[in-house]
């Protein structure tokens, strides 16, 4: 090295004409590259006036600039393999898709399709015609319709019946779901107003009978997705609501939040309101997720009265909140499944993982602990233990489950789990009592080779 060390520092130009960089010109634009090298140079000088010793070689840096300039690229949403058992779990996507409505998905992403065209008679259609039918035959409501989310769902209802108006809720169902979805703000949003009647834990029909007024709408209930009221406690059934809604002339909206279509109590769950019972008992608006209990992608269902559907599907607000041509294609595809509720069991990824019998579970998770016990310096435990249907919005039902429960030579829990969260692929666990528990619940038979290398690399000094 000479005596000036900056000498030695390559121009620009120089670096700019490595061969890694000319061929980065593909993947960046000459100026981006042009101003990532000024980026490593000006550190590279910083070090020298600090006095580091530093040996400058081309294309090492050019190396440096390569690596900063993909990793800018590279796309921040990623897969993730959930070994957490969580199966709605918010931060990571809600509900995985089944393989038909992952193609339907992509192959109305990459193309054209018939939207709104009916292509019998080549006449414009609607677009929400494309699913109607299918949730009709899920909820055995007269009609149908798909917006963005639950919340969605619930502000354009609202709106639609109830601009202007009152509608009558139970305070012990003033819930918050997360992510500032709260009753009474959406409520305000849509321009109704809320009355709230009873107690937090003590709500009676003579409640909702004493707040009706002329200028009131609706009876709403709200299912209490993520929260029980337990102990001394009284709510009214839906069917004493809508009887009281039919007295005096209002409408009956129910928000069953997580949408189960098929009753699962047959499995060993806990009952979350049938979206096919509220329309049997004479709800007139019933709203739920579609990414929730449903399976499917991130939609928000309204069924019910044919005449409601409609008012609904005129306001303005449907312009704002409809679906996108890969969520219709999608839900279409999921509730085709449905069709067959035995067969929807098995394929619709949601209920397989939920429906799993814990025998499967432990004898797949011992299968999967002889591999890992194969890896130097990792230690394993199978136990039972619970797994929970849904981080925010189920967070009350769990189920039995079997997890894997890791330690790695020289790594503290927090950092093996830090190490699995940052490779690749990621993978998602939980942290507790000294160890990483995995739960295969949610991890797919096609994720397992992948999940053995991860922890292979994250278990490696
Ligand atoms: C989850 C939930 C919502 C919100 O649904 P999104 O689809 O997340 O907007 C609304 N109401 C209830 C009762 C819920 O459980």
């Amino acid at each position: 090295m000479s005596d000036n060390p900056f000498r030695d520092l390559p121009s620009v130009t120089k670096v700019l004409n490595t061969p890694a960089l000319l061929r980065a010109r593909e993947r960046h634009s000459p100026e981006t590259i042009t101003a990532q090298i000024r980026v490593a140079l000006d550190a590279i000088r910083a070090r020298l006036v600090a006095s580091e010793p530093l040996t400058l070689n081309v294309d090492a840096i050019a190396a440096d600039v390569l690596a900063s300039l993909d990793t800018q690229v590279a796309p921040v949403i990623r897969s993730v393999i959930n070994a957490t058992g969580i199966v709605l779990h918010t931060n990571l996507g809600r509900a995985p898709l089944h393989e038909d409505a992952a193609r339907a998905a992509y192959e109305a992403a990459r193309g054209y399709l018939n939207l709104e065209l009916d292509l019998a008679t080549g006449k414009r259609a609607s677009r929400q015609g494309n699913v109607r039918a299918g949730l009709r035959a899920i909820t055995g409501a007269e009609s149908a319709t798909a917006v963005n989310n639950c919340a969605a769902a619930t502000v354009i209802a609202l709106r639609a019946v109830a601009q202007g108006k009152e509608v009558v809720v139970s305070r012990g169902q003033l819930v918050e779901i997360g992510g500032s979805f709260r009753i009474p703000d959406v409520m305000a949003v849509s321009g109704a107003t809320l009355r709230e009647v009873g107690t937090t834990n003590i709500t009676r029909l003579s409640d909702y009978e004493r707040a009706i007024t002329p200028n009131t709408a609706a009876l709403m209930r709200v299912h209490c997705s993520n929260y029980r009221v337990r102990g001394y406690t009284k709510s009214v059934e839906l069917t004493e609501l809508v009887e009281l809604g039919r007295k005096h002339n209002l409408l009956v909206i129910d928000d069953v939040g997580s949408g189960q279509a098929i009753d699962l109590t047959l499995f060993g769950l806990p009952g979350e309101p049938l979206v096919s019972a509220s329309a049997a008992c004479g709800a007139d608006l019933v709203l739920f997720s579609g990414d929730k209990l449903l399976g499917g992608p991130q939609c928000g269902i309204i069924a019910g009265k044919a005449a409601l559907i409609q008012q609904i599907e005129r306001d303005p607000l449907m312009r704002a909140l409809r679906l996108d041509k890969m969520t219709l294609a999608a839900l279409e595809a999921t509730l085709l499944l449905y069709r067959n509720p035995a067969k929807a069991i098995r394929d619709v990824p949601v209920l397989r993982m939920l429906t799993t019998s814990p025998t499967d579970l432990k004898r797949r998770s011992e299968a999967f602990a002889a591999w890992v016990r194969e890896i130097p310096g990792v230690t394993v435990g199978v136990w039972e233990d619970e797994s929970f249907v849904g981080g925010g919005s189920l967070p009350d039902v769990s189920v039995p489950t079997t997890v894997l429960g890791l330690s790695a030579d020289g790594l503290s829990e927090t950092e093996l789990a830090s190490r699995l969260r940052t490779g690749t692929p990621a993978v998602v666990t939980r942290v507790q009592d000294g160890r990483v528990l995995l739960d295969l619940r949610c991890v797919f038979e096609r994720q397992e080779a992948e999940l053995l290398e991860a922890i292979t690399l994250a278990a490696r000094k």
